[in-house]
């Protein structure tokens, strides 16, 4: 149905740690698959912050490492032991090694079955959307349940998952404070669903906060921004505040008192988006939420850019220099 799989493939892949110049676009061998495995064919991969965490050595990985997180694509291949997938099934899933043209993965992993009509455009939307969405949905609900009515400090609020954030937290009836770099930015997240906005190039976090709320803080804080906002954020929360911590996009928070969070009885909280999606059940309920939120047009996931995959260096700069907004996808060699 898709050709004959060839033995090698393009990948991206880092070879050490360091600057942008680890990035390479090389041959690899195409992985073997058997038993319960799916080799999937990648149409479309999302970009994520967490690619620049790998390379700079923040998170460790194993050298040569293929990049990559999510990814929507065609199985072309099965083991004998696969029941749940056929070949020319239409798939998104979350797996490392997605910045290649095929991935091997178990038919029991974080992978959802789409239907045979799926376009192009709709793979593409999968590969943008999967990871960050889920990562909103599940953080909004598990890491703080996001009450109607509740203030919540958002930065990085015009990009990918940000975007997403301001949209949750709108259905939710939350107020978001939106933190972001530029005017630009701001607007972005306006339309997304923000209602108050601090330009961080040109404003004081903590005394705006404050202002907004009249002076009590915010109930959370879902700040993914790590070293450069960590006492921005433990001083804008209100007692009993909720201190979501889930990135480093400034560098890693260091290590600090934890008699720090008692004068406010401060509950914090450090989530990955694994841990929420670790079972097939909580996968199957988010992935449905998800399906169900962009089939009725009420998630719009904003696309800044498709680059094609050996192009992933200028997504990579584009991204870390803070210019982007929404979400950076690449399209993979057929
Ligand atoms: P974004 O599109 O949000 O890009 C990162 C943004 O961080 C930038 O646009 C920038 O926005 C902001 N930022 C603030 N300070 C810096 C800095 N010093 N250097 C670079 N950027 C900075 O990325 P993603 O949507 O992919 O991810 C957002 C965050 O969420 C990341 O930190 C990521 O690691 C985290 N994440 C965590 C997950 C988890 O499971 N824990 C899952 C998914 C994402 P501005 O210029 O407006 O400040």
């Amino acid at each position: 149905m898709n050709g004959v799989i060839p033995k090698i493939q393009k990948v991206v892949v880092i070879d050490g740690v360091g600057g942008y110049d680890v990035i390479k676009y090389e041959d690899y061998p195409v992985p073997s698959i058997s038993g319960k495995d799916l080799l999937i064919k990648n149409k479309y991969t999302g970009v994520n912050y967490i690619e620049s965490y790998f390379r700079k050595g923040l998170y460790p990985c194993e050298k040569p490492y293929i990049l990559g997180r999510e990814a929507a694509g065609t199985i072309v291949a099965k083991g004998k032991d696969v029941t749940n997938f056929e070949i020319g099934d239409k798939v998104a899933y979350i797996s490392n090694s997605t910045f290649a043209q095929y991935t091997k993965f178990p038919s029991e992993g974080t992978v959802m079955k789409l239907s045979k009509e799926t376009n192009d455009e709709e793979l593409k939307l999968y590969a943008a959307g999967l990871l960050q969405a889920l990562t909103a949905l599940s953080f909004t609900n598990e890491a703080y349940h996001v009450r109607k009515g509740d203030y919540i400090l958002l930065f990085a609020a015009a990009g990918g998952v940000g975007l997403i954030l301001n949209q949750l937290l709108r259905m939710k009836g939350a107020h978001a404070i939106a933190v972001a770099s530029t005017d630009e930015k701001l607007e972005i997240a306006k339309e997304y669903g923000a209602e108050y906005l601090i330009n961080s190039s040109k404003e004081d976090i903590l005394k705006k906060v404050l202002e907004i709320t009249n002076g009590e803080g915010v109930d959370a804080s879902f700040d993914s921004v790590g070293k450069d906002t960590f006492e921005i954020t433990l001083a804008a929360l209100k007692r009993k505040g909720v201190f979501v911590s889930f990135g480093n996009a400034s560098g890693l928070i260091p290590p600090f008192s934890i008699n720090r969070l008692s004068p406010k009885n401060i509950t914090l909280v450090r989530p990955q988006l694994y841990g929420y999606i670790a079972d097939l059940k909580e996968w199957k309920s988010y992935t449905d939420e998800f399906v169900g939120l962009i089939n009725s047009k009420k998630l719009n996931i904003k696309i800044y850019k498709t680059y094609p995959l050996k192009d992933y260096k200028s997504a990579a700069v584009d991204i870390e220099s803070r210019k982007t907004i929404g979400k950076l996808v690449l399209e993979v060699p057929q």
